[in-house]
């Protein structure tokens, strides 16, 4: 039977082992949901599967849970990276956690020409991709990375990775998602901005990447990454089997 309550401890889960709260933990399960020793709830840490994790000891800012039983295996995402400009705060922790709840395996803030953050905030941003991986029942949480540039990134992507770019203009021939290959895939998303001509101009001369059309009207940043996922999910990810 899996216990409602969902926590992401880093530490390794198997049967009988002990896993130690944190206080903030400890405060939600027993200061707010009220539970207590005897109470179980369903950790994961992303990749040992999920377990139940029986209520040994419950105090106000600490607490022991014991795995007694694996409740699901590890489930990994398809190999699909979310490539991103961030944008406003608060959209941005969105982009991250619709990107954890719709099956990335790896979120990379990327920092364009026009994109206008400088910086984000790593940890932030991965706690939103834990809370939603959390509330989605995943095994798995994507990793968010810092910000990278994305003519850093360009200058070493793995060939065999195949790009799906999202550009709002030109679109030429746009790809149908249907008429290409399964395997490593990356979404490319830009900013208010867009992609800057040059960024456009080389991302068309690159044979991984796919010109994808998101439709005739010009989408915000956070819906884009969103009709990207799912686009991409429902051809070649794992929405069909
Ligand atoms: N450059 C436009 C502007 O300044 O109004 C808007 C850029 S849009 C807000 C941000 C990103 O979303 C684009 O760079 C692109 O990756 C994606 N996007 C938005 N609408 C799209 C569409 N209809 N087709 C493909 N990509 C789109």
């Amino acid at each position: 039977m899996n216990a409602k309550i969902r926590l992401f401890v880093d530490q390794p889960l198997a049967k009988g082992n002990r896993v130690s709260l944190t206080q903030p933990q400890a405060h939600y399960l027993f200061g707010v949901m009220r539970l207590a020793v005897g109470g179980a709830v369903s950790l994961f840490n992303g990749r040992d599967g999920e377990w139940r994790g029986e209520i040994v000891d419950a105090g106000k800012r600490k607490g022991t849970l014991e795995c007694s039983e694996q409740t699901k295996p590890l489930q990994v995402p398809p190999d699909l990276w979310l490539c991103f400009a961030p944008i406003k705060k608060t959209r941005t922790d969105f982009i991250v956690e619709k990107a954890a709840e719709m099956g990335a395996a790896k979120i990379f803030p990327m920092q364009t020409e026009f994109t206008n953050s400088e910086r984000v905030k790593q940890e932030r941003l991965q706690a939103h991709a834990i809370e939603a991986a959390e509330q989605c029942g995943a095994t798995y949480v994507p990793e968010v990375t810092e910000l990278r540039k994305l003519s850093a990134m360009l200058d070493h992507w793995p060939k065999e990775r195949q790009i799906m770019f999202c550009d709002e203009v030109e679109l030429g021939v746009a790809t149908s998602l249907a008429t290409v290959a399964r395997g490593p895939w990356a979404i490319f998303i830009g900013p208010e901005g867009g992609f800057s001509p040059v960024e456009r101009k080389r991302l068309h001369a690159m044979p991984q990447a796919h010109v994808v059309s998101l439709g005739p009207r010009i989408l915000r940043a956070d819906t884009a990454a969103v009709a990207a996922l799912t686009l991409w999910q429902a051809a070649l990810g794992d929405w069909s089997q």
